[in-house]
């Protein structure tokens, strides 16, 4: 049984205790999860599951001097994708 839902309101938020650096775990991903902290204490990084498991792959989160907090946070409202201001042609009419 896992809480896990993908449709999650919150967010799991890693904090390095020493830097107050933060890793929002669905940020992260098999492509990208190869992270760290400014100050070296926290590195993220990819578990694999086993082939039945309902999940590919866990954000495994690994310190060397301080555990991390580990907490929910809201999720940001969804940001609106804001289309870029296309504008036709340009002027050249500077005349120097
Ligand atoms: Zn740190």
């Amino acid at each position: 049984m896992s809480s896990f839902r993908r449709d999650s309101t919150t967010r799991a938020v890693i904090k390095c205790s020493e830097c107050n650096c933060k890793f929002y775990s669905d940020e992260y991903g098999r492509e990208n999860a190869a992270d760290g902290c400014d100050c070296g204490n926290i590195d993220i990084g990819i578990m694999e599951t086993l082939p039945d498991s309902a999940y590919k792959f866990l954000v495994a989160t690994y310190y060397s001097r301080t555990p991390p907090e580990i907490y929910d946070e809201p999720l940001p409202p969804k940001e609106e994708v804001k289309q870029p201001e296309r504008r036709i042609g340009f002027h050249q009419d500077e005349e120097s």
